[in-house]
């Protein structure tokens, strides 16, 4: 049985194990995939554990993904962009890291939701292994304009700045700045992207409501309950509302492909998590 996990702090609200094993049912692939919850100390520690313990790939979720990029031997080009990685696979020649996060949320966004992202303006929130993972393939959606607002401003800087050279290949206006930042409270915008934490830390939503142009559409990637604040939020100022649960299937299912070469269709697991999460008694472990 090949052997994969999530490595995270926190993991226990993820999804990640159920939808995997779904995918490994659907696709016929004989594996066991579980999550770990790491010391924020002992992120390279539990890999190296995992992997004499004949692990083959994780996933990593908050706060590590920038620690499984700079662990990684061989890095894909949009891990060295993000300089954050969410999926590690384990080979003979080292730990090969890539990033699904970004195309996972691009596909929910455009496919599942039914969004278009070309020619509209977007807040990003968030400059940490999410939104600098969720920008490169933004950019490549050819969006007018995107502000990318942390509330610590210079690491928005330094993520708007590795990657000014795609925007301009692509025409896209990006600025880095913090949350309070005049290009984010005097901004109107088509699309607001919370990649930030502050849902999952229970926290407010980081910017005031007139970000939101009439009818924008808003999503946070968090999912389950600590994204309800958010939703009710934006459906209160007239938003469109989603949360990250279609993200997480689509870049589940990117990772998927990257371990065991098949990718596996989304629709039906997707709407299997919706069903749980909207009726608790139907949860599975
Ligand atoms: P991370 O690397 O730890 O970065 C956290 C980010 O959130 C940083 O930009 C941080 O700003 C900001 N932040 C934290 N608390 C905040 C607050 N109260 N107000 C405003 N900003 C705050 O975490 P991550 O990996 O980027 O993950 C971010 C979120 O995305 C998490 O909720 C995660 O669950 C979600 N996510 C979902 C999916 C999915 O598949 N649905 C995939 C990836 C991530 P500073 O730089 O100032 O610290």
């Amino acid at each position: 049985m090949d052997l994969y996990c999530l490595l995270g702090h926190p993991v226990e609200h993820s999804k990640s194990p159920w939808t995997h094993q779904r995918f490994a049912g659907i696709t016929g692939q004989r594996m066991f995939y579980d999550k770990r919850l790491v010391p924020l100390d002992g992120f390279a520690a539990a890999v190296a554990a995992f992997r004499a313990e004949g692990g083959r790939g994780c996933n990593v979720t908050v706060p590590f993904k920038a620690e499984a990029a700079a662990l990684a031997t061989h890095a894909s080009p949009r891990v060295v962009l993000a300089q954050a990685s969410n999926t590690l696979r384990f080979a003979a020649d080292g730990v090969h890291a890539d990033n699904t996060d970004g195309v996972g949320l691009m596909r929910d966004i455009t496919h599942n939701a039914g969004v278009p992202l070309a020619g509209q303006r977007v807040l990003l929130i968030g400059a940490g292994g999410a939104g600098a993972g969720v920008l490169g393939p933004l950019l490549e959606a050819q969006p007018a304009a995107v502000v990318l607002a942390n509330r610590t401003p210079a690491r928005a800087h330094a993520v708007a700045a590795r990657h000014a050279a795609l925007a301009a290949a692509q025409g896209v206006d990006l600025q880095g700045c913090g949350l309070d930042d005049p290009a984010v409270v005097d901004g109107r915008f088509d699309v607001v992207l919370n990649a930030s934490s502050s849902s999952l830390q229970g926290g407010g939503v980081p910017v005031p409501a007139q970000v939101l142009r009439p009818g924008a559409f808003a999503c946070d990637l968090m999912y389950g309950p600590a994204a309800q604040p958010f939703l009710d939020w934006a459906r209160a100022h007239g938003a469109v509302a989603r949360d990250g649960l279609g993200m997480l299937v689509e870049q589940a299912a990117e990772s998927f492909r990257i371990w065991r070469g098949v990718r596996p269709a989304t629709d039906a697991v997707l709407a299997e998590l919706r069903q749980q999460l909207a009726q608790p008694h139907l949860r599975r472990p």
